[in-house]
C-alpha cells in the first residue's frame, strides 16, 4: 500500500524544489545544494550554490527567496 501522503511530498519536492540559483542561475542540482527542511507549516528549501557561493532559503509558499548575506 502506498502511503498518498510521501508520494504527494515527493512530488510537491520535484515541483517545488529550485532548480537554479537565484543569484547565478547556475543549476543547483550539479555542484549546488538544495535540502528541505520544515518550520512550522512552512516548507523551506536551504540552498547553496557551488557556482557563486550564494546561500539561501527559498519559500515556495511564502515570500519566497531570503538570502543569507554575510556579516559586514
Ligand atoms: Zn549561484
Amino acid at each position: 500500500m502506498v502511503d498518498r501522503r510521501f508520494a504527494a511530498d515527493a512530488e510537491a519536492h520535484r515541483r517545488d524544489a529550485p532548480r537554479f540559483c537565484p543569484r547565478c542561475g547556475g543549476g543547483l542540482g550539479g555542484a549546488g545544494i538544495v535540502t528541505e527542511f520544515w518550520e512550522a507549516d512552512d516548507r523551506r528549501f536551504y540552498c547553496w550554490c557551488g557556482g557563486c557561493g550564494w546561500a539561501g532559503e527559498v519559500t515556495p509558499s511564502g515570500p519566497g527567496v531570503v538570502g543569507h548575506e554575510p556579516e559586514h
